[in-house]
């Protein structure tokens, strides 16, 4: 359990903002790959202090649901963007939405704040044989992917495929030759998230195999890419990783 504070927070595109957060704490986060993700501790509206679990292992929930509510800290799983050892920072970057604790807290961040992160560790992990790469995420998974792309400079043919809310969250993104981004908005607020994306996957040509495909976001995107793949294009699940960063309908528990 690691507590920083917030140094700063910029709004990137409208659906999108960055918290730098920061302190001597960072240097006990080790770094973890590609798309290394922590739980973040934040307060909730009218707390002035962070409570923080102390427990490392699982039972930090059990102490976290035994706090009485006013005193309970929000728990939400995010993504490392960037980590800055020498700075002792790192950015976090949130995909707005509504009025949802985590959203609510990040427009109401100031300098100082306190937040809380403890390591979650990576999923990124291509197979040592794969050829060519399919990355697949919605909004909630574009932090992981720019940080996917950056840290591998002589990448594999890459095929991405990133759903945003809107038009307004593209962003240009500089990328080596070999790999291609397609941007998929939905702008129309009655289509599920994570459905253009699957559709744009189903119709796609992959790159040659053998193949690594890495996919997250909305539960449904994650498990109807790999059903696709692994059912309709021959892809063994040993080559897929995937996970559902958030359910629609439902709450991040904590
Ligand atoms: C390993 C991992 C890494 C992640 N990295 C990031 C990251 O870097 N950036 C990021 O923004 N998210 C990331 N997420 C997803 C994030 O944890 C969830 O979106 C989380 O539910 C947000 O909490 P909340 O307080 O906004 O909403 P919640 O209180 O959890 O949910 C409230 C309502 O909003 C819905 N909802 C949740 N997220 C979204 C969304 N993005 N768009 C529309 N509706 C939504 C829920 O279905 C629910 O109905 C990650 C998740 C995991 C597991």
């Amino acid at each position: 359990m690691i507590t920083l504070e917030v140094r700063r927070s910029e709004l990137i595109t409208p659906g999108f903002s960055r918290v730098t957060l920061g302190g001597p704490g960072v240097r006990d986060l080790v770094p973890g790959g590609a798309d290394q993700a922590v739980r973040l501790f934040f307060t909730r509206e009218g707390q002035s202090e962070l409570r923080m679990p102390t427990a490392s292992n699982e039972a930090w929930m059990v102490q976290v649901m035994l706090m009485p509510k006013a005193a309970r800290p929000w728990v939400r799983n995010l993504t490392v963007r960037r980590l800055r050892a020498a700075e002792r920072e790192i950015d976090i970057e949130f995909a707005l939405h509504g009025d949802s604790p985590m959203t609510s807290w990040v427009r109401r961040v100031r300098p100082g704040d306190p937040a809380g992160i403890f390591d979650l560790g990576t999923m990124y992990r291509p197979s040592e044989h794969a050829r060519g790469r399919l990355l697949v995420g919605d909004e909630t998974a574009l932090p992981a992917i720019l940080s996917i792309l950056e840290k591998d400079p002589d990448p594999p043919p890459t095929e991405v495929f990133v759903e945003v809310a809107a038009t307004a969250d593209v962003r240009p993104v500089p990328v080596p030759g070999g790999v291609h981004i397609h941007w998929l908005s939905r702008d129309d607020a009655s289509l599920r998230p994570g459905a253009r994306a699957l559709e744009a996957v189903r119709d796609c040509e992959l790159p040659a195999g053998p193949l690594y495909a890495w996919v997250a976001g909305e539960s449904q995107l994650a498990t109807g890419v790999r059903r696709h793949l692994v059912n309709d294009r021959g892809v063994p699940k040993r080559d897929i990783s995937f996970y559902g960063y958030w359910r629609l309908g439902r709450s991040a528990p904590g």
